[in-house]
């Protein structure tokens, strides 16, 4: 194999995360032709005859996403499957299998791994998914989880990221914001420990937040919902990186932009009064923030009466043109642009 980078070092900070990934797989051409959607959405899409099957991996390091100071393994093997059932949400599909692969070290005992496994089971049972297989490894110091989510849905109800339409009106589920804030809780509480390990952790007020981070859910309620209700989102995206973020990958996969009503952005009252304990604007907090977990999509105008029956979801604004790119509109009526930035792992 020719080796034409031999002399050639290029930092992955200059690409980010997403411009990594086009430029490591745009390449990748489709061969088979059950391959529906390859790369670029929540989940890969096969053709399975019947109905289409859906695919996703993510992957959990230590230090990076998570932190075993303050996450308990059971949440954290709940959190894992959690995070992998949610980009199958995200297609409009329901998730059917998982396989689990962990690398492990001798800082690990069996009963600390059967407590990941229990978090693992738990969110098994209640997403009526099953555990079929995985792989064992050792690693040096960290734990890693790579989980596989396998899926299906009916042909003709897969949702993309790349169907939303000028005139289509944009809506969150639950709210945002929650985890980001349960993190830096977490952070400055594991702080103050290290300074002063005599003081016993102040976490009881804030047990919403810390539950946003440490047991997300998935929203599997919405798709429930709009299978109940014949409606089929235009596009969808699970908020992993950030509204913002996932905005700007809907807008640019669909060739589209968006301008989001401020006052329409769902956040918790418990994630306002600690953003401002914190010092950020709480709106900071749900645009740019990570880890919430909830479904982001768009309607056609013709649904919106069922959506506004929806339990739990917000109309947070409108699809435009893509010329008109992606914009935060004020209550005074001002537009801010919006940036898309999520979370950047490498940068950490
Ligand atoms: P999500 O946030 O929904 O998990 P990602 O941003 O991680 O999605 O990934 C976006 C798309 O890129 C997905 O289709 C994913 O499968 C694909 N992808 C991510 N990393 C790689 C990689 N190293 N090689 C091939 N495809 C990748
Ligand atoms: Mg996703």
């Amino acid at each position: 194999m020719e080796d034409s980078n031999q002399f050639k070092r290029t930092d992955i900070n200059e690409l980010g995360e997403f411009t990594l990934i086009d430029h490591l797989t745009f390449d990748a051409i489709l061969k088979q032709p059950s391959t529906i959607k390859g790369i670029g959405d929540d989940a890969a899409v096969i053709d399975s005859g019947d109905h289409f099957t859906l695919v996703s991996t993510d992957m959990l390091v230590e230090g990076i996403h998570f932190d075993l100071a303050y996450t308990p393994l059971k949440h954290l093997g709940y959190k894992s499957v959690i995070v992998n059932l949610s980009d199958i949400y995200a297609m409009n599909g329901i998730p059917t299998q998982i396989t689990v692969s962990i690398a492990i070290s001798n800082r690990f005992s069996v009963e600390a791994l059967e407590e990941l496994y229990a978090g693992i089971h738990l969110a098994c049972d209640l997403y009526n998914v099953d555990l079929v297989g995985g792989d064992t490894t050792s690693s040096q110091k960290g734990l890693i989880i790579s989980i596989t989510a396998i899926g299906e849905v009916e042909k003709t109800k897969v949702v993309y990221r790349s169907g939303a339409n000028i005139g289509d009106i944009a809506c969150v589920t639950g709210s945002l914001g929650g985890a980001y804030l349960g993190l830096q809780m977490l952070e400055r509480e594991k702080q103050i420990y290290q300074e002063h390990p005599s003081v016993q952790p102040q976490l009881d007020e804030h047990e919403y937040l810390i539950g946003r981070l440490l047991k997300p859910e998935a929203r599997k309620d919405a798709i429930a919902y709009f299978e109940e209700n014949n409606v089929i989102p235009s596009s969808m995206i699970d908020v992993s990186d950030g509204l913002s973020s996932e905005l700007f990958h809907l807008a640019r996969q669909s060739g589209v932009g968006f301008i989001i009503d401020e006052d329409m952005v769902p956040i918790h009252i418990d994630t306002q009064k600690l953003a401002i304990d914190f010092g950020i604007d709480p709106i900071t907090c749900a645009l740019h923030s990570g880890e919430d977990y909830e479904l982001l999509f768009t309607i056609k105008e013709k649904d919106l009466e069922a959506i506004r029956m929806m339990p739990d979801v917000a109309i947070i604004g409108e699809v435009v043109s893509g010329s008109e790119g992606l914009h935060l509109r004020t209550n005074s009526g001002n537009k801010h642009a919006l940036s898309a930035q999520g979370w950047k792992h490498f940068e950490r």
